[in-house]
């Protein structure tokens, strides 16, 4: 390389390092002129400006009412709708071990796909021993360093146990590896834990300072698991109604409820090639769906599903599953969204775009949009209870913003009309 072009490239690098850093080079960023729903519930703000600095909201407000501190960089969001980035309050962060990627690699990949899509925050509720310490280091690391990808919390391994005592030590190894929650199963199957076994584990759970999530299908195991002392129902309720008096349990032990609707949608959707897989918006997704895509689409696979009796029995408990949310959310449950997306082993299940699918799907079931919104940001934080400063746009939270070109209140399908994502005040994708 001659002198001059060693020159030129040293230029080049300074302009990029330059342009990459001007959006935080005072750390304060002034958000203004957008329509801002801010995961309450509250009534959206018109042209309000949120100030961001060093990646926490120090400001939210109607335009008159927050000043901007001179050097801020503004960003002109006039005709766009910020909401608050989207919270997957039950995922998966499994490694693909037939993708040929280290695990990391793999999980950042993913953890990236959510973010592009908006989802800003993930709770895995289910590592698999191949990725439950890498998993966890990724979350470690998410506090002090610049984000370009989703926040992680997890619950590593699910906890089971043979016997009481079994499912205590099943906890306390977690616990000692600092999850963020736990998660346990009851199928409604012979080799279930009794309740005498997964109640010692919630017991044990609560002892350690850590909320227990349950996977349910059956109403009256999802009695019996809130009557342990279980903080979150994992899952719907699709054997049949929910009876006034365990709605009233719920609302009195303020215990939440992911409906995790695209779990179900997605063990018979691919019985034939589901019209999604041709939107754009799902062909974002395509570097990390691909593989999947081409399995689903074999027509021995499809055959497969079309001849499972299990999954065509799920059409019908999909179908209790809506009548159920309708019912909690109109009694006030606490509702969060969730999709299982990403669990290992279960192609389909689609990080990013199933989500959205997901509050399609949930607005479907009865939910309003601002219910929905709230059930995919605040509700969500408030059900998991992972980070305080996740879920909200509000003072001394996380800048993690959804920025659309189109309003979600008029049409919940608008989340998919993306303008930028922001992780920790920092633009990761779109805009301009
Ligand atoms: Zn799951």
């Amino acid at each position: 390389m001659t002198r001059i072009s060693i020159f030129l490239t040293a230029v080049a690098f300074a302009t990029l390092t330059m342009l990459a850093q001007a959006p935080t080079s005072t750390g304060v960023v002034a958000l203004t002129g957008a329509r801002i729903i801010d995961g309450t519930g509250r009534a959206p703000l018109q042209q309000g400006t949120i100030i961001v600095n060093k990646g926490v909201i120090e400001a939210v407000g109607p335009a008159a009412a927050v000043k901007i501190p001179a050097g801020a960089t503004r960003v002109d969001l006039s005709g766009k709708t910020v909401i608050p980035g989207l919270i997957n309050a039950h995922a998966h962060l499994n490694v693909d071990q037939g993708a040929g990627l280290p695990v990391r690699d793999d999980l950042i990949r993913r953890l990236k796909t959510y973010a592009m899509y908006g989802i800003t925050s993930a709770v895995s509720l289910g590592s698999r021993p191949a990725d439950e310490l890498e998993g966890l280091k990724l979350r470690d690391e998410q506090t002090h360093v610049t984000l370009d990808r989703a926040r992680l919390y997890t619950g590593g391994l699910n906890a089971i146990g043979k016997t009481p005592d079994e499912a205590r030590k099943s906890v306390d190894r977690l616990a000692d590896l600092k999850v963020d929650v736990i998660k346990y199963h009851i199928n409604g199957n012979p080799n279930d834990m009794t309740p005498d076994i997964y109640g010692a584990l919630v017991d044990e759970a609560k002892k350690k300072g850590l909320r227990t999530f349950v996977h349910v299908f059956y109403l009256k195991d999802a009695k019996s698991a809130v009557e342990k002392g279980t903080d979150v129902l994992a899952h719907s309720i699709r054997d049949q109604d929910v009876d006034p008096a365990f709605v009233a349990e719920l609302k009195r032990r303020n215990i939440g409820y992911i409906p995790t609707l695209t779990r179900d949608l997605s063990v018979f959707v691919y019985e034939t090639k589901p019209a999604f897989l041709d939107e754009p918006f799902f062909r974002k997704g395509i570097a990390l769906y691909g593989r999947e895509v081409d399995q689903l689409s074999s027509p021995a696979s499809q055959q497969k599903v079309r001849n499972d009796k299990e999954a065509q029995a799920i059409k019908q408990a999909l179908q209790q599953a809506n009548r159920n949310l309708k019912i909690l959310s109109d009694a006030g449950v606490p509702i969060a969204m969730g999709t299982d997306s990403g669990a290992e082993g279960n192609p389909g299940r689609w990080q990013g775009y199933f989500e959205h699918v997901e509050m399609e799907m949930m607005a479907k079931a009865g939910m309003t949009p601002m219910q929905v919104i709230v059930a995919a940001t605040g509700g969500a934080a408030r059900v998991t209870k992972v980070d305080q400063k996740i879920g909200t746009i509000e003072p001394g939270k996380w800048a993690d913003l959804l920025v659309l070109n189109a309003n979600p209140l008029d049409d919940i399908r608008n989340t998919r009309q993306i303008h930028s994502v922001w992780v920790g005040g920092q633009r990761i994708t779109g805009g301009n």
